[in-house]
């Protein structure tokens, strides 16, 4: 037999994003929902299509979604609080898009599900949320409509859901604490998954895939008792199909032994990430004679072309175990763009070593293909011929100079002197700024009018003189205002950035940009993350006119603003030839010429934005120093520890969850951080205490994703809040991330009341 070949999931935004487009013509009202299914079939008929001509044989279905697929495992299960039913929609694609967006009309007013990022990626997903008493029900029949669907034309799929202990670890629950005990609601939900399980049956299904990436995680207390009590009565239901469970963004060395008693057909494997400690946990556990291994050899999160020679060499180490091998991608496709074609501004020489994801399924094909191949057959293989050659040699010529800048570091390159506490002192005084200063996080709004002028200059329309008068004037607009507000330190007002990566990766060496590679983010969002294809560096300063110019308009101190090497590589395409280490390393260094460039041009105080720092934080908690912040953190010292003691470094993240990490976040040695700390989570205040945090800081005192405007009154209160942990000599007041997003109508009022209260306070201080 030969070996087979599965793909987890597929892209569904569509080539040219189509489901975004009729999605949100839907939400403006420009088109019904008829059109928005008739767009999807289109699309999931396509997408099965294409994988079918790629001789794949085990296609998934039920990867679709408007929206996102782990809002539809809760409308699957039933899972949809109260507020939402009472909305009372005909159709459940209404209820959907009200639980993933809010709803405010006619029929009521509520606010959306939380969203989170979906492991280390840059996806999103709802968090679903399980009232006391819901009751929980097999909900819909999206998954075996879509199945039916497919094989109306002529395919047979491989069924794909969220599993339910992923689904029950990442759900909000009332008694979260209590989730394991709580044996009904267990019950309920494996009953739902068997009764799924019945149904493919009997639809004729012959594999079914359910995810559980929460796997690869570490254990809780009870963990691997309820993946047990879930796992042995779904798989009793069932009867002639088979049931591929499947992990990936890591290993499960820690539960393998049990996942391979449970009698699974299938278990899929990560073999990119979590590679050894997979392998060793197959060596030395065995697989049952009754169950295959999908080995996913091609990646999911990457867009390199697969090395056909580590693939066969991966399948090969499998094949000493069990002959039941098959292939897979290590992930779903879900997490890269949908294909290289018409990516005619890369030259071909280097484009020929990118795989998107309709690429990744020739390769997933030839992979198996030659994993059956005799030696002799290998030796003859032009398949196997042709990618050797892409990794034979250098593919891109390395640049020595910036070789030669990184061997040349030295431990003090990492260590910013005097200490913190000196400076901050100096700062100070240089400064001369009043307790609990304001200030914002860069951006202010960009309208309409900004981006359509940016679009003309792209387009050739205007000149570049015109353009960047136009960007002057916002910038003289935008200071006048902060000054006009009373504001202590501002900001240029970001006009000039598309976007806080793309900026810098357009005026750096080493990247390269796509023109249609979106990668869905949340929702019908999409990102264009740029390719890290050489050695970066600095090919001329980038923000300095902005800022140089903006501080020759007032007398406020104006605070320079940066993208870190940590969220610049996060957010962009890595290299594979090189490591994640290194590639930081060398953006570091292009920053930090950026911000001693800053300095000598008259800026003050310089913020490095690493909104994306803990976005690739390990899932294992024992992997967090070693594979990450031990060189993550440095990298960012390496950034700003040149500059003189009187320049104030600040940095700003998008998140407050970094109690865990709270010590790591003060070694960044950054003399200012401002983050997200959203209403009542004083959490993250008292790890600040609690860990004796150094650095001074500004929690956001309102939350700038919704276009409420927050009272002076309430923002007092919040300052309160913040005075009761911290120490007031540290404390910023500032909203909790940049502004680019909101309108000028909230946004200035809001910062009036950001102002006042700040002066009200400070004045109470003093008395
Ligand atoms: N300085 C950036 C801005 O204000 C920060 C953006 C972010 O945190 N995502 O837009
Ligand atoms: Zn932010």
């Amino acid at each position: 037999m030969s070996t087979l070949t599965s793909v987890s999931g597929f892209p569904r935004i569509g080539q040219n994003r189509e489901l975004k487009k009729i999605i949100e013509g839907y939400w403006k009202g420009a088109n019904d929902l008829d059109a928005v299914k008739a767009t999807a079939a289109e699309l999931r008929a396509k997408h099965w299509k294409l994988q079918q001509a790629a001789g794949i044989d085990l296609i998934p279905s039920n990867d679709f979604s408007y929206y996102d697929q782990m809002l539809d495992t809760a409308i699957l299960l039933n899972v949809i609080p109260k507020r939402y039913e009472r909305l009372a929609f005909e159709n459940q694609e209404d209820t959907l898009f009200a639980m993933a967006r809010g709803y405010q009309g006619e029929k009521g007013d509520v606010t959306a599900l939380p969203m989170k990022k979906w492991f280390t990626t840059n996806y999103h997903y709802l968090v679903p949320e399980i009232e006391p008493g819901e009751e929980i029900k097999l909900n819909s029949t999206k998954p075996f409509d879509e199945f039916n669907e497919a094989k109306a034309l002529g395919i047979l799929t491989k069924p794909v859901l969220i599993g339910p202990y992923t689904f029950l670890k990442l759900a909000r629950t009332d008694q979260a604490t209590e989730l394991e005990y709580d044996k009904g609601l267990v019950n309920a939900v494996a009953a739902v998954y068997a009764e799924v399980l019945t149904k493919f049956n009997e639809l004729g299904a012959e594999w079914l895939q359910l995810d559980e990436p929460y796997l690869v995680l570490d254990k809780e207390p009870g963990d691997v008792e309820l993946f047990k009590t879930l796992y042995t009565k779904i798989l009793a239901a069932k009867a002639g199909v088979k049931v591929l469970l499947n992990t990936y963004f890591g290993h499960i060395a820690d539960v393998y032994e049990t996942v391979n008693l449970l009698g699974f057909d299938g278990i899929g494997l990560d073999l990119n990430e979590g590679r050894e400690e997979n392998l060793e946990a197959v060596a030395k556990y065995g697989v049952a004679s009754n169950t295959t291994i999908f080995a996913g050899v091609i990646n999911g999160r990457n867009i390199w072309r697969n090395n056909y020679a580590t693939s066969l060499g991966l399948v090969d180490a499998l094949k000493q175990v069990t002959p039941n091998v098959a292939v897979s991608t290590a992930s779903s496709l879900l997490h890269v763009p949908f294909s290289t074609e018409g990516e005619t501004g890369i030259p071909a020489e280097d484009l020929k070593h990118f795989a998107f994801a309709v690429e990744k399924l020739d390769e997933l094909k030839e992979v198996a293909v030659l994993a059956d191949a005799t030696e002799d057959e290998k030796k003859a293989s032009e398949a196997l011929a042709a990618n050797q050659a892409l990794f034979d040699g250098t593919r891109v010529a390395a640049d020595p100079a910036v070789a030669k800048r990184v061997a040349g570091l030295t431990a003090d390159d990492f260590v910013r002197q005097p200490a913190r506490e000196e400076r901050q002192k100096l700062q100070r005084e240089a400064l001369g700024l009043p307790p609990l200063p304001t200030t914002t996080i860069g951006s202010f709004p960009q309208t309409k009018e900004v981006r359509a002028e940016r679009a003309k200059f792209r387009k050739g329309e205007i000149t570049k003189e015109a353009y960047d008068e136009f960007i002057k004037a916002q910038i003289d607009a935008c200071i006048k205002h902060q000054e006009e507000i009373g504001l202590d330190v501002l900001v240029h007002g970001e006009f000039e950035r598309n976007d806080m990566v793309e900026y810098f990766g357009q005026n750096l060496n080493g990247f390269l940009f796509t023109k249609n590679a979106w990668v869905q983010s949340y929702g019908t969002r999409c990102v264009k993350p740029p390719i890290v294809w050489g050695d970066v560096s600095r090919a001329k300063p980038i923000t300095v006119e902005w800022s140089a110019y903006a501080q020759s308009r007032t007398n406020h101190v104006m605070k320079g603003m940066l993208t870190g090497p940590v969220t610049i590589l996060n957010w962009s395409w890595p290299r594979e030839d090189i490591t994640h280490e290194e590639q930081t390393k060398q953006l570091a260094l292009a920053i930090r010429d950026e911000v001693l460039d800053l300095e000598a041009a008259g800026i003050k105080v310089i913020q490095i934005d690493e909104a994306a720092l803990r976005e690739k934080l390990p899932l294992r908690k024992s992997d967090w120093h070693v594979k990450y912040l031990d060189w993550a953190v440095p990298a960012f010292r390496l950034v700003h520890s040149a500059v003189k003691p009187t320049t104030q470094i600040h940095t700003h993240m998008c998140y407050s969850e970094f109690n865990d990490i709270i010590r790591d976040i003060d070694a960044m040695d950054a003399d200012v951080i401002s983050f997200e700390a959203s209403r009542g989570d004083l959490v993250v205040l008292d790890a600040i205490h609690d860990a004796h945090f150094e650095t001074e800081a500004g929690p956001g005192v309102y939350d700038i994703h919704s276009p409420r405007i927050p009272s002076e009154k309430e923002i007092e209160d919040r300052i309160y809040e913040i005075l009761d942990k911290m120490d007031v000599n540290k404390v910023w007041i500032n909203p909790d991330c940049g502004l680019k997003t909101r309108g000028n109508a909230e946004t200035w009022p809001s910062l009036e009341h950001l102002v006042a209260a700040a002066k009200a306070v400070r004045a109470k201080l003093a008395k």
